[in-house]
């Protein structure tokens, strides 16, 4: 079998007889007792499989057992409010997916009577279905026969074939398909993929894959030629640009907070954040907290803030996969609350029951960060 992306010559090893030991070594090895592979149906599948897309099986299981319980079906989840869904993801980061799962859920209900259908190429029409997730609906719940390519089958077949290159590469991007399709069974395709999965999840591990104990070790090009971590290929490193931004936590005598829920769209779409501000004017020792917010904030005023202390905490960087965002934290208390309030976006709340709502990351952060404020963070 010759692939449009290759450096060395194809594993030689039949497609049938890879299928075979890789459902030998599952029946034998694979985990069959992970909390989404009982009662399967699409519904649990497909909650289970936007988990775990970018996140580990560990972090997952108790956000599905949560998630579960407070959506059992794919009706309740329809039906849900979608701050309510998003406050059950809050924590699992990459927030599209939720918004997503709850927009999927509307569409099944609406246009296939509340059923998923019963093919790839119509799952793949859904929203925050991809064809990878799409074939593990449809192998692992309906019996169907499909290939899958999530990050774990990838590296798999990347290593075994040596399949050369950044699978963000169309080119290898397709080879990688065309293996798994080629490697895919007509029967059994649920425990194959399933495998599949387990096999990257736990013996051909990003950094330490265990080769001894890998059914495919006799024909691995990569261990045959000990490159296994070259596989699969880096995304060329760019450098990632930084963006700044101060974050106004404005509380009140009493100790609540002010919250505002972010668009739609964006970073932590529809999540609830401190109010934030570029930051257009550097921070420096020659100004006082309320000098330095007068220049830089000037729109506060407008909301007749009466403030009666200002103390900017120490900053800290979170990271997304495109930019770096450096954060400053202002604390900024009052002496009575603003006059206007937005009440459609934003509210006042206790620190306690903010926690409760679907929460940008940082905020989560810095809301412990205030719970044990000493009062004493002044920098200036
Ligand atoms: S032999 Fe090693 S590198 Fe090759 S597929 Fe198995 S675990 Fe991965």
């Amino acid at each position: 079998m010759t692939y449009a992306v290759k450096a060395e010559a194809s594993s030689n090893i039949s497609p049938q007889e890879f299928t075979q030991r890789v459902l030998s070594w599952y029946h034998q090895h694979g985990r069959k007792d992970l909390p989404w592979q009982k009662n399967i149906t699409p519904y649990r599948v497909w909650i289970s499989e936007i988990m775990l897309q970018q996140t580990q099986v560990a972090t997952v299981i108790p956000y599905f057992a949560k998630f579960m319980k407070r959506f059992p079906s794919l009706k309740s989840l329809a039906e849900a409010p979608v701050d309510d869904v998003l406050s059950h993801w809050s924590g699992l980061g990459y927030y599209a997916r939720a918004r997503n799962l709850h927009k999927c859920a509307q569409t099944v209900v609406s246009e296939f009577a509340g059923r998923f259908p019963k093919s790839v190429d119509e799952l793949e029409t859904l929203p925050g279905i991809g064809r990878s997730t799409a074939g593990a609906i449809a192998t692992i719940s309906m019996g169907l026969s499909a290939p899958i390519l999530d990050g774990n089958v990838k590296r798999v077949l990347a290593r075994h074939f040596a399949v050369e290159g950044w699978p963000g590469k169309t080119a290898v991007h397709n080879a990688l398909w065309d293996i798994a399709e080629a490697h895919t069974p007509d029967s059994d395709c649920n425990h194959y993929t399933q495998a599949m999965m387990d096999l990257g999840a736990t013996l051909c591990t990003r950094t330490k894959p265990d080769c001894k104990r890998c059914p495919l070790v006799s024909t691995c090009i990569a261990e045959k030629q000990n490159r296994q971590l070259e596989f699969p290929g880096k995304k060329p490193k760019v450098d990632k640009p930084v963006k700044q931004s101060v974050f106004l936590i404005i509380q009140s005598k009493n100790g609540n907070l002010l919250l505002e829920q972010r668009p739609p769209q964006g970073i932590w779409g529809g999540l609830w954040s401190f109010l934030e501000q570029p930051l257009n004017t550097p921070i420096n020792a020659d100004l006082s907290p309320e000098e330095w917010l007068d220049l830089a904030h000037p729109q506060l005023q407008s909301i007749n803030l009466k403030i009666d202390s200002v103390e900017i905490w120490p900053g800290f960087r979170h990271t997304f996969s495109h930019y770096h965002l450096d954060i400053y934290p202002l604390l900024i208390t009052l002496e009575s609350p603003p006059n206007t309030i937005n009440e459609k976006q934003q509210q006042w709340l206790a620190p306690a029951e903010a926690l409760e709502l679907g929460l940008a990351a940082p905020v989560t952060k810095l809301l412990k960060r205030l719970s044990n404020h000493s009062g004493n963070l002044n920098l200036f």
